[in-house]
């Protein structure tokens, strides 16, 4: 069965046939087979691909990526602790509403979408708030495409003493990273983003010794990180609620092509040659990107909207499709924008072809 269209977007993205026909058996959540077989070994695996130091555990959380970010601040953060959020997006921000809801201790450094955290800024933050425990940032801040200085975040907060956390949804699995050479003691991503798996659930690779410190302290029953490890890691791979069970089936096969396409290395080579190609050729067809070119991630980037008149996006968005194309829409606050992303089942010759339908869809300005 074909897909009618390529999507380009930041998750859920297109996904290859193996992972789909994964999806097409039924399992038990009781089952040994799944249990031990499958979510334990994604859990092996997860912490594999994070570092290769030890220490670190993997739990998988049901819901969208959100529900994990929410399942770590509301249980790592106890009322005797505070955070300090990095926001320069629309991810960063929504860290600040979760720490809202929950009414968590917490203080803001903001800058603009399209301005780098300052590190100097944020170590003068942490010189004049002694009360900080913890630091929390976005690593690919998927609302401009920006790939924000993590390990220098995350340097700077080992350095004084403080819990990092990462936000690396739109990253891991795209972006090589070691978590343990970096210092980052909470890494959070889902199931449908660069791993390449379909949505259904997210999971948090841990410093095994701080988690462990965590029990009673959740704001939320199904969010409890604390328990959901606890359960996973004393019961083999049991989740405490219906688990996503073909999702997970599903991202076992992703993590298998992963393995076969040679590695977070080679993706990320491969995604890197993606988003170049569209830079290049986007510009040549006279597009302007957001941001300059050495703050881009391989994952996603932002194009200004063509100033012609008669443009909108909707009926450009509709001319791509009807091409097999699936284009974002921009999310940046002060700068009419669209999003095209370079990850999933996406490769050099689709880009070439996306180009080429770009190309030939001038007439939609008109
Ligand atoms: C996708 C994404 C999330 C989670 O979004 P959901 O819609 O809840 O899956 C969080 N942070 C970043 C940076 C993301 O790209």
């Amino acid at each position: 069965m074909m897909n009618q269209y390529l999507l380009l977007t930041p998750g859920p993205l297109s996904t290859s046939q193996g992972v789909r026909e994964a999806m097409l058996k039924d399992w038990c959540t009781w089952d040994e087979e799944y249990n031990l077989g499958i979510v334990q070994h994604i859990r092996r695996r997860l912490v594999e691909l994070a570092t290769s130091q030890p220490g670190y555990t993997a739990v998988l959380m049901q819901g969208s990526g959100t529900a994990s970010v929410e399942a770590v601040l509301s249980t790592v953060i106890s009322p005797q602790h505070k955070l300090l959020i990095i926001d320069n997006g629309a991810y960063g921000a929504r860290m600040a509403d979760i720490a809202r809801y929950h009414k968590l201790n917490h203080s803001l450094y903001k800058v603009s979408e399209t301005s780098l955290p300052n590190i100097e800024e944020i170590e003068r933050h942490l010189q004049q708030n002694s009360g900080i425990t913890h630091v929390a940032m976005v690593h690919c801040e998927t609302t401009t495409g920006m790939l924000n200085p993590a390990r220098e975040v995350a340097a700077l907060a080992h350095q004084y003493g403080k819990v990092m956390i990462l936000d690396a949804m739109s990253s891991f699995g795209g972006v090589p990273m070691d978590i343990g050479d970096w210092h980052v003691d909470y890494l959070i991503s889902s199931a449908n983003k660069c791993i390449q798996g379909v949505p259904g659930f997210g999971f948090v690779i841990a410093r095994q010794s701080l988690l462990q410190k965590c029990a009673g302290q959740a704001r939320s029953l199904s969010l409890d990180l604390y328990d959901q490890w606890h359960c996973m890691e004393n019961q083999q791979g049991k989740w405490r609620f219906t688990s996503p069970t073909h999702v997970v089936r599903a991202f076992a096969q992703a993590l298998t092509e992963l393995d076969q396409e040679g590695g977070i290395a080679a993706r990320h080579a491969r995604y890197q040659q993606n988003q170049w190609l569209l830079c290049q050729g986007m510009q040549e067809l006279g597009f302007r990107t957001l941001l300059p070119f050495a703050l881009h991630s391989p994952i996603i980037t932002s194009f200004y909207s063509p100033e012609q008149a008669g443009y909108n996006f909707k009926a450009f968005y509709q001319r791509l499709k009807e091409q097999g194309f699936v284009i974002y829409p921009g999310k940046v606050s002060d700068a009419d924008c669209f999003r095209i992303g370079n990850i999933g089942e996406v490769y050099p010759q689709d880009i070439q072809r996306l180009l080429s339908a770009i190309a030939s869809s001038r007439y939609w300005l008109d």
